[in-house]
């Protein structure tokens, strides 16, 4: 089984409740198992600033499934939750958003596919759910905490349960 750290984030709609039912299809379509789940946290939008706030989180899960398998699981859940990649604008609104962070320890240069994920380490809005869930998970060689130690997190704000 590997250990892959997904990062969930989206802006429209009721994105707790799309996380919510996206991570159960990724684990039912990937047949992975749910390791953690962070916190939701509201976040300043990122790149384009004039649109809503978004929501991050983060999940760990266990799956057999091998890289590219599980990112066309990961398209398949942004498509069926309303994600039309063709009408978007960059960094602009949307209402799911998958990204996988890390793959075990594997590294990947692919046209379709970077891991571990190469924006990772510039985004706040990654690095706090994440450090939630795998503080010292080790990443192109750099702890998680470290580097969410060295980076701004202005107006990042943990929600409450939803219960
Ligand atoms: P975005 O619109 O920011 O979600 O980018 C999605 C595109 O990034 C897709 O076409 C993926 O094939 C590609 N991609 C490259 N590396 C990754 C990764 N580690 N996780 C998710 N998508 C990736």
């Amino acid at each position: 089984m590997a250990s892959v750290l997904i990062a969930l984030g989206g802006n429209v709609g009721d994105v707790r409740a799309t996380f919510a039912k996206a991570i159960a299809q990724i684990c039912g379509m990937a047949q992975a198992a749910l390791i953690a789940r962070s916190a939701d946290y509201a976040t300043p939008p990122w790149g384009d600033e004039e649109q809503d706030p978004f929501i991050n989180s983060c999940v760990e899960i266990e799956t057999d499934l091998d890289p590219h398998a599980l990112l066309f699981v990961l398209q398949k859940v942004e498509q069926k939750f309303g994600r039309t990649r063709d009408k978007e604008r960059r960094w602009g609104p949307r209402t799911i958003d998958l990204d996988m962070i890390a793959y075990d320890d594997i590294s990947l240069q692919k046209p379709d596919l970077t891991l571990p994920h190469p924006r990772l380490f510039e985004r706040a809005f990654v690095l706090v759910p994440l450090a939630e869930i795998a503080p010292d998970r080790v990443i192109s060689g750099i702890r998680v905490r470290d580097r969410l130690s060295s980076v701004s997190t202005q107006g990042i704000e943990r929600l409450p349960d939803t219960g």
